[in-house]
């Protein structure tokens, strides 16, 4: 059981400092106080940590599935084991509540116990026949590691974020160089713990802490890495593309959103107003797959929006630790000021305030900001356009279907989007008219390892999750072979 929190590199099975000797201090967002100081590396120990990876490469991309799948499940037991550590380590460091945490500690168990599984399979399918219409050659699959990989991952869902990307990539055959948010490195770290006693072979993993500057540029423009997989903002991920075109790497860019949620007459108006709540302020508004724009029948719009403006002024903030808190500060001072700069822009631009509009009353200390709602939001507005990225709702209202889809559909991004309706017919008709990867219907935003992750137009390049996550750390190759 972990009881202490590792705040060094890991590299080639060894805990290290950075060989400048810097550190970085990591904060509680709840109550501004320091948590701990952990390694600040530079692109000597991102080189290490490749090399490592090199290294180890060798021998565990012939490891057989089935053995790969004993690590990840002794992953997924030991992340099990310290759930209640991890939950309340991720909770002081990102400020989630820990209800929120430990729905994200289950996330990581089952997505590590799913590529086992996927791990396991592919020893049976590997040199499967492929049929081809000729009978003077035969022809075979097999699915390969793709190489050594660097795994980059943002702060809103740390070790989540991670395990999507780690299990496949082990599943694969692959080895890994991690880089956590500057943020919130704590819960990778401890990560790292629980997978080191697992006696995971020295290399397989390795994670390098600091900022993007100084850990995430070398890591991307390392020549032995074979592709970059990305989790965080659009600008950076454009940043990775272009670094990663110059050496022809692979990349993955899973980057941000501004999803509609629709709300037709005929829907339940209990559940939406859960799921609209829900669907902006868990996490206080800062996920990918937000669904910050609302857009809701005009028929029901006053009702509705009186509904969901007292749900919202029951949302009980404050310390993530305390058993009913629902909402939690923002992850920093940088993203508090963002957020209150968005909603001063708004009220600038001419949308209607409905509630919050500013800092969390009773919170003294802490980046807690109110749940805020916009109505009436300009179609041309910034916070109509932009992901936020904090507890603020923007809210128009539509005269029919037609209406509702062109308006979710206006938008660069297309992660995500929610439809609440009675009607069976009308939730099949948008879902296939809606531009998302991912569509809930009268649910919330339950995500199964299963099924993909990952969105259209600007919010994402490729899946994770499913065999497609898997397959993003393949490479396929077909032998043919001329019949004796
Ligand atoms: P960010 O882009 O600032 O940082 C993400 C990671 O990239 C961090 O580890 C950071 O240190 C690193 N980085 C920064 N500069 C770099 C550089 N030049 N080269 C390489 N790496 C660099 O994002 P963030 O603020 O941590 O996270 C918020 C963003 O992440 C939001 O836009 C959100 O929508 C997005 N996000 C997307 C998903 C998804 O699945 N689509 C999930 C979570 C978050």
């Amino acid at each position: 059981m972990l009881s202490a929190i590792p705040t060094q590199l890991y590299i080639d099975g060894n805990w290290c400092d950075a060989t400048s000797h810097q550190t970085l201090p990591v904060i509680n967002p709840s109550n501004e106080e320091k948590l701990a100081d952990v390694a600040a590396a530079g692109a000597a120990d991102v080189d290490a940590a490749v090399q490592a990876a090199a290294r180890a490469f060798k021998t565990w991309r012939h490891s057989k599935g089935s053995e790969r799948a004993r690590y990840l499940r002794a992953i997924a037991s030991g992340v099990d084991e310290n759930k209640y550590f991890l939950a309340r380590l991720q909770s002081e460091n990102s400020g989630k509540p820990l209800t929120e945490s430990a729905i994200d500690v289950a996330d990581v168990i089952a997505t590590f116990a799913y590529y086992a599984d996927l791990a396991e399979q592919l020893d049976s399918q590997q040199n499967a026949a492929v049929a081809i219409p000729s009978e003077d050659f035969q022809a075979s699959l097999r699915r390969e590691p793709c190489g050594v990989v660097g795994l980059i991952v943002p702060w809103n869902f740390p070790m989540v974020t991670t395990a999507w990307k780690l299990a496949p990539a082990l599943a694969a055959g692959c080895t890994v160089v991690l880089k956590p948010s500057e943020v919130t490195p704590l819960p990778e770290l401890a990560l790292a713990a629980i997978i080191d006693a697992t006696g995971l072979p020295a290399g397989v993993l390795n994670v390098v802490t600091g900022t993007g500057q100084s850990v995430g540029a070398p890591l991307v423009a390392h020549p032995l890495l074979a592709k970059i997989s990305f989790t965080g903002s659009n600008a950076v991920g454009s940043m990775v593309m272009k670094t990663a075109a110059e050496s022809i790497k692979g990349v993955s860019l899973e980057l941000g959103g501004k999803s509609p949620i629709l709300v037709f007459a005929d829907a339940d108006l209990d559940l939406a107003v859960s799921l609209v709540t829900g669907g902006i302020f868990f996490n206080a508004g800062q996920m990918c797959s937000a669904t910050s724009r609302l857009l809701v029948g005009e028929s029901i719009a006053d009702e509705f929006l009186a509904r969901l403006k007292q749900a919202t002024e029951e949302i009980v903030i404050g310390n993530p630790l305390a058993e009913n808190t629902q909402m939690g500060p923002l992850v920093n001072r940088a993203q508090y000021e963002r957020v209150l700069r968005y909603i001063e822009r708004g009220i600038a631009d001419g949308a209607k305030l409905v509630t919050g509009g500013g800092r969390a009353a009773d919170c003294q200390h802490g980046f807690f900001v109110a749940p805020t709602i916009f109505n009436e939001v300009p179609l041309d507005s910034v916070i109509w356009r932009e992901e936020i990225f904090g507890p603020v709702l923007c809210v128009r209202s539509f005269i029919n279907e037609q209406e509702a889809v062109a308006l979710a559909n206006d938008s660069e991004y297309g992660l995500v989007a929610t439809v609440v309706t009675g009607s069976a017919a009308r939730a099949t008709r948008v879902s296939a008219a809606l531009e998302a990867g991912m569509v809930w219907v009268n649910a919330p935003q339950v995500i199964f390892p299963q099924t993909s992750w990952g969105g259209m137009k600007k919010s994402s390049l490729g899946r994770e999750l499913g065999p497609w996550g898997l397959a993003a750390f393949q490479e396929i190759k077909h032998v043919v072979t001329a019949r004796a």
